[in-house]
């Protein structure tokens, strides 16, 4: 804990200073483009993965990346969801799984969370994924933890589309969907790409997004 409190002192004293201009304009409001739905696991830091700065990303974090489908329970994702789509006008909701996720893993073998009735349940809402690939392969192990995971990046993608907020944005046109799955151990992140049903090097999937030097501004915050 004392690395932590003394890191917020060293962001107050020499961090915060560099930065003031942009911190005084965010205490003005936000305008975030993307909402960006990750796993809580400590690993995935989502500004510095994608480089950005604090204001750029509203993020909501649970174990799995899970989005509960409209109707079914109402709590702090339906209504980060709806917050961000209906009032900050996000552009871009982004669904980014990880590799050795230890929600995916539970998924995979429910049984061994006997103790953790929550977990378990909130799981659930990733059966889909591991129905899927069950389906697929005729029997479901460990060794389909990547497909699973990446499965489960498209179930939780359904689920969105189910909330109100995001179907009427999403049939004006107003708002695009991204699944993307973070390998921990390399840095890459690959994105789904629909025409092909596979998840492919960034690089690929927004090859005219991307400039050749590259599309990241940096943040050093
Ligand atoms: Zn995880």
């Amino acid at each position: 804990m004392e690395h932590i409190v003394t890191g917020f002192v060293s962001f107050r004293n020499k961090v915060f200073p560099r930065h003031r201009k942009l911190f005084a304009e965010l205490a003005n409001g936000q305008s975030p483009e993307v909402l960006f739905i990750t796993c809580a696991d400590s690993r995935i830091d989502p500004n510095l993965v994608t480089q950005t700065r604090p204001g750029d990303l509203f993020i909501v974090r649970n174990a799995g990346n899970i989005v509960p489908p409209h109707g079914g329970m109402v709590g702090g994702v339906t209504a980060s969801i709806e917050y961000a789509v209906a009032v900050l006008n996000v552009g871009h909701i982004v669904i980014c799984g990880h590799t050795h996720c230890g929600a995916m893993t539970g998924a995979l073998d429910p049984g061994a969370l006997e103790d953790l009735p929550h977990v378990r349940k909130w799981l659930e809402l990733s059966l889909a994924a591991v129905e899927v690939v069950r389906h697929a392969h005729g029997s479901i192990g460990p060794e389909q933890l990547r497909a699973v995971t990446e499965q489960n990046v498209l179930v939780q993608l359904q689920h969105l589309r189910t909330h109100p907020v995001v179907a009427s944005r999403l049939a004006a046109g107003q708002l695009q969907l991204h699944g993307w799955m973070y390998e921990i151990e390399s840095g890459d992140v690959y994105a789904y790409a629909e025409e092909r049903n596979a998840f492919v090097p960034m690089a690929e999937r927004y090859a005219a997004m991307l400039k050749p030097e590259g599309a990241a501004h940096g943040a050093d915050v």
